[in-house]
């Protein structure tokens, strides 16, 4: 049998890099998946510059530069927030996904697709991962390594087979594609009118296609086609272009990313932003910390949960407090009705709180823009103490 070092499941962005970066080291490295094809097709594929730079992502795979996003309240207000350079860029996924796997196999990573992994077991040798190839019969295999890392997306039932605590919960990701006029940048769709607990966007990719979806607790299919049978964006639809995908998104992390011999990155372990649950940036820093765990195990020989457990350390310091306070808002968020939201974007409209809000705002961070609510007396009492906010705007209360 040939020897691995390490075996990653799952060839999503934040595999296929991780592969990547093991691969440079000199690892050998064995890649699994289970579809023919790589590239995720449900995504809004909005992704910041900020990664962009920090990864050398593939400039190929870029449909739409975004340097404006629109947001709109329950009742129709519009806050506009513009730069003068882009803050994103929207993605093909199928694209970034490929080039992200070519990198990896460029590095000597041995890639298996069709190749769906039943389970993953620690034996007297190391790990072992069994896998049943999607096609000749569906045979079974198995490969031994020190290492697995599971990379594999939402995969709460692989998880709990490990022994590994579950995700807080999820919510489902809904989204298609029209042919629309009149769509030329980001828009965002806050309310319980819209989608309770959630969100909804349109996100133009060039041609006149935009992707049209959401996130909520559940219904997501009645909800899209509210939105898009909605005024707001029916009246600017040509024709209905795409297939209706869904799929579950964690809400958050799993408390514990490792386990003898085990890693967990990416959207697995719930590495994804808590304000609009954006996954592929924040898996891919995780990623870079699960190498370096990786390298160290390595370099001591030892793979057991001692040796691996600061990957967690690791990878916590640098989004922990943002999921945080992020999943903070989303709690408090879920007390909004649309009242409260249309008051709040009344606010930011009206006393030169936006422009200053926006020198808090970072497209993939959102702990300052957060902090400042908190410390805005009026929107605090918005965003935070429900039933005050009519007494606070009735008393004209100025704000900070
Ligand atoms: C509607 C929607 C919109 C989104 N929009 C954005 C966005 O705009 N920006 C953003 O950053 N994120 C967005 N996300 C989230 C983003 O798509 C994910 O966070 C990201 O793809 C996670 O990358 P990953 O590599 O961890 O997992 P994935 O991309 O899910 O890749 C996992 C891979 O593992 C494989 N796999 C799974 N199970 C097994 C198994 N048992 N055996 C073998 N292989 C397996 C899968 O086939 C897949 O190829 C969105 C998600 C949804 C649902």
């Amino acid at each position: 049998m040939k020897k691995w070092d390490v075996i990653v499941v799952g060839a999503g962005p934040v595999g296929s890099y991780l592969s990547r970066r093991l691969g440079e080291k000199g690892c050998r490295v064995l890649l699994l998946d289970q579809k023919g094809r790589t590239g995720r097709q449900i995504c809004a594929g909005v992704i910041g510059v900020e990664a962009f730079r920090r990864f050398s992502l593939s400039e190929e795979s870029i449909l739409y530069s975004v340097d404006s996003i629109t947001m709109v309240s329950p009742s129709g207000k519009r806050l506009r927030h513009a730069t003068k350079e882009p803050m994103a860029y929207v993605v093909d996924r199928v694209v970034f996904d490929r080039a992200l796997l070519e990198e990896a196999l460029d590095k000597g990573v041995e890639f298996a697709n069709l190749s769906r992994v039943l389970g993953v077991e620690r034996t007297a040798r190391g790990m072992e991962v069994e896998c049943r190839r999607l096609v000749n019969g569906g045979e079974v295999r198995s490969f031994e390594a020190p290492l697995v890392v599971l990379a594999t997306g939402y995969a709460p039932g692989l998880l709990a087979s490990l022994g590994l605590p579950v995700y807080p919960g999820a919510v489902v990701g809904i989204q298609t594609v029209n042919l629309m006029r009149g769509v030329d940048e980001i828009e965002v769709y806050l309310g319980r009118s819209v989608a309770p607990n959630g969100f909804a966007w349109l996100v133009p990719t060039g041609g006149g296609r935009v992707r049209a979806g959401l996130v909520v607790e559940r219904d997501a299919r009645l909800w899209l086609e509210r939105f898009i049978r909605s005024s707001m964006v029916m009246p600017r639809v040509v024709e209905n272009h795409g297939p209706v995908k869904a799929t579950w998104i964690p809400k958050g992390p799993i408390p514990k990313t490792y386990r003898d011999g085990l890693l967990v990155v990416g959207e697995a372990a719930g590495q994804v932003k808590a304000t609009t649950y954006g996954g592929v940036y924040y898996g891919l820093l995780c990623a870079d910390h699960a190498v370096n765990t990786i390298e160290e195990a390595f370099r001591l020989g030892d793979f057991g949960e001692g040796a691996l457990s600061g990957y967690q350390e690791a990878w916590l310091c640098e989004i922990g407090e943002e999921l945080e306070m992020g999943a903070r808002l989303r709690e408090e968020a879920g007390r909004f009705t649309d009242g409260n939201l249309d008051r709040l974007f009344a606010l930011l409209g009206s006393d030169g709180l936006l422009s200053r809000l926006r020198a808090a705002v970072r497209f993939d961070w959102h702990k300052d823009a957060i902090h400042f609510f908190v410390k805005h007396k009026l929107a605090r009492a918005i965003f935070f103490e429900g039933r005050n906010v009519e007494k606070n705007i009735d008393n004209g209360s100025s704000g900070e």
